[in-house]
């Protein structure tokens, strides 16, 4: 089916109706500024699905600064174009006040795996991303929806939703996507200035050395995130926000390594914040 693009809630509802029942429909969310990372979803859920739906909103709700939404890249057209190379038949991309006619009273309230790492520093912001997850569900009802482990604390809490809410919907996670210095794909690099770019691979480094640290049998934690801590430069620029071993699924912090962790940290690169992620696994 060619590419379709979709704005209001009753249009997505009307464009699925002859497709719902035929075969799965798929749903990629994500708020836009498109890059390879999106792209291996969107390539997954090709895949597996009769039907790709790519939502495309900045969500106002997930974002705890003003400039951080203000600044949020908006490449609408490479998207679309982007979109289309991939097979992808509907685009949703509706304006905000298709979403929030009204502020929402009613939304989603994310506790303990929202307690710690991003959810720590950003108030509010998990309960905004739920709560939109949420939101697009209802709206598009897909089989499956593929989410990035690049936002690890994102998709456990969305695991956690739907199993909490009971959710009629399977998470596909997807491994994250880098450069080939490591870094992370997103759609906040473009904001990294050439300097800042060279620095900012140094959050990866960190994780990786907790990752081996890990691997060579080390388990008190204290010890394993100062020395990854360690492996960020002294540099004016670089200002480590966290950096944390959590439980895979519960994402509250670990005192001591005694089986799979995640190492997740966030990593301020000038006026960006970055984050990533790694799982750990202790020796056999
Ligand atoms: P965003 O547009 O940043 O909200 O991301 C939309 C989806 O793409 C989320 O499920 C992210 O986890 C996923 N994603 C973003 N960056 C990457 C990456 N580098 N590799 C894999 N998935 C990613």
């Amino acid at each position: 089916m060619p590419l379709r693009v979709v704005q209001t809630a009753d249009d997505m509802r009307a464009s699925l109706a002859t497709r719902r029942g035929l075969g799965a429909i798929g749903l990629v969310p994500t708020m836009g500024a498109l890059h390879a990372g999106h792209a291996r979803l969107i390539e997954r859920a090709r895949a597996d699905c009769l039907t790709v739906v790519v939502s495309i909103f900045v969500n106002p709700l997930q974002f705890d600064r003003a400039d951080d939404l203000a600044r949020y890249p908006r490449p609408f057209e490479a998207d679309l174009a982007l979109c289309e190379r991939l097979g992808v038949d509907l685009v949703f991309a509706p304006p905000p006040e298709e979403i929030y006619p009204e502020p929402p009273d009613v939304t989603v309230h994310v506790a303990r795996t929202a307690e710690h790492l991003c959810g720590a520093f950003r108030p509010g912001h998990f309960n905004g991303v739920a709560t939109i997850v949420l939101k697009l569900f209802n709206i598009v009802q897909p089989e499956s929806a593929y989410f990035g482990e690049k936002d690890a604390q994102q998709l456990a809490i969305i695991r956690r939703m739907v199993a909490d809410l009971n959710v009629p919907v399977r998470i596909e996670p997807v491994p994250t996507v880098r450069e080939p210095d490591g870094l992370a794909l997103s759609s906040r690099n473009q904001h990294l200035k050439e300097a800042e770019r060279a620095l900012a691979p140094a959050l990866h480094r960190a994780l990786t050395a907790a990752r081996d640290a890990v691997a060579a049998g080390a388990h008190d934690v204290e010890a394993i995130k100062r020395d990854a801590a360690a492996v960020i430069p002294a540099d004016a620029r670089l200002r480590l926000e966290y950096l944390e071993l959590v439980d895979p699924w519960t994402f509250q912090p670990v005192t001591s390594v005694t089986g799979p962790v995640v190492a997740a940290g966030a990593l301020w690169v000038g006026a960006t914040r970055l984050i990533d992620n790694v799982r750990c696994a202790p020796p056999a």
